[in-house]
């Protein structure tokens, strides 16, 4: 089955997505992601310009071929536009291997060792009482697990607060947004935060939080310590992750569950973190790490070591890698958890989905291939629209972790 045609459309229903199509000379047609958020035409070109090319008259159904020529036999290996590029190929031949097959792609990662999914939503609030009625909002859906932020007493501006859209977008406007952060304000604030939604809710739902990247190791330590008596399921993202033994300081203060990963996009980023036992949860994503090859084998190696899989799964995934998320999620033993943020209205309108949402878990239905089809003609509706992620500034103006 020869590759015969590959095309790369970006466009924004809602927010922007780049999105590869191949076709096959018997007729199948397989999508892949590659959303990469604020860089989206630097994968889009890389993808165009240097692999489009490359992948016409292949056969594709040698996905693990393609995947070793196109990280090996570029010679400049991993980063996120080349592991996104590669992501978007490798997920569009494991649609068209399903379809080829008849059967949903889990089906051809070794079946369902699960009925379904869980998932976590965000939850969040401009103050307690706007997130406590977030929260209810989510509980009476039927989540399972629960992200929850708010916007932090004393700071104009804080992440992963959702505003007046049904889903949380941080991109926006044709330069970065600048806020202003300052870490003291924080520190005291998470536990009274967590203290005031166990009271409000008790222990028996999962609560998840999002520290983005933005405290030194020992500030996470004191964090994570002071969180304990209210159980988060995890901190996610308590520092940066470049240097990996960070997380042995953190490891040796609490016993609060960790979780990293959702900017890596190799297994190297992560070996240290696994191997030591420094984290709980990795946060690698199909899009960002090289597809379902690659991000089965992060998942692989993180079983040995007793470390779950925790997937992004932020808007800036389509519904395509959403998809395939589900897919490795239901198949693989050491699931933990996926985050799951649903889409715009505006995405619908170009992506029909095959995937369900029951009960707080999801499952990524019975479809053959990736189970999402993807209108080219409705994505022209909706042009590429220029955002960024914001930068962040502390209080004095140095720049700091977003
Ligand atoms: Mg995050």
């Amino acid at each position: 089955m020869k590759i015969t045609d590959a095309r790369v459309i970006v466009s924004a229903p809602g927010r922007n997505y780049v999105t590869l199509v191949v076709e096959t000379d018997d007729g199948l047609v397989g999508y892949g992601d590659a959303t990469l958020n604020g860089r989206e035409l630097a994968v889009a070109s890389y993808l165009s310009d240097h692999v489009v090319p490359l992948l016409i008259g292949r056969d594709a159904h040698r996905i693990e071929d393609t995947w070793q020529y196109l990280y090996r036999g570029a010679y400049w290996r991993r980063g996120p536009v080349t592991m996104t590029a590669i992501a978007a190929v490798d997920v569009a031949l494991w649609d068209i291997k399903g379809k080829a097959a008849g059967l949903p792609v889990y089906q051809l990662l070794g079946g369902a060792a699960r009925d379904g999914v869980m998932v976590y939503g965000h939850a969040s609030g401009g103050d307690l009482d706007g997130l406590d009625a977030d929260v209810e909002r989510h509980l009476a859906q039927g989540y399972k697990a629960i992200r929850v932020q708010s916007a932090i007493p004393g700071l104009d501006a804080t992440y992963g607060i959702a505003g007046a859209s049904p889903v949380y977008e941080p991109a926006s406007g044709a330069r970065p947004q600048e806020d202003r952060w300052e870490t003291s304000a924080y520190l005291d604030f998470a536990p009274r935060l967590f203290e005031h939604v166990r009271d409000r809710f008790g222990y028996g739902v999962h609560l998840l939080h999002d520290m983005h990247h933005r405290l030194s190791p020992i500030e996470a330590a004191r964090v994570g310590a002071a969180l304990e008596p209210y159980r988060p399921f995890w901190i996610e993202d308590p520092t940066p992750a470049e240097d990996q033994s960070a997380f042995r300081l953190i490891r040796q203060h609490t016993t609060t569950p960790l979780a990293v990963g959702e900017v890596f996009n190799s297994i190297w980023d992560a070996q240290q973190l696994i191997t030591e036992r420094l984290i709980d949860y990795i946060r690698t994503s199909v899009s960002h790490t090289g597809g379902i090859t690659h991000l089965r084998r992060v998942f692989s190696l993180a079983e040995l070591y007793g470390v779950r899989s925790g997937s992004h799964g932020a808007g800036d995934l389509s519904p395509v890698s959403l998809a395939a998320a589900l897919h490795v999620d239901l198949s693989i033993p050491n699931f933990g958890i996926q985050e799951y943020m649903g889409h715009l209205a505006a995405a619908e309108e170009v992506f029909t989905v095959g995937y369900s949402f029951r009960d707080g878990y999801m499952h990524p239905g019975d479809l053959p291939g990736i189970g999402v089809s993807f209108d080219e003609e409705a994505a022209k509706r909706f042009p590429y629209d220029p955002k960024y992620l914001p930068v962040n500034r502390r209080l004095d103006g140095s720049v700091h972790d977003w």
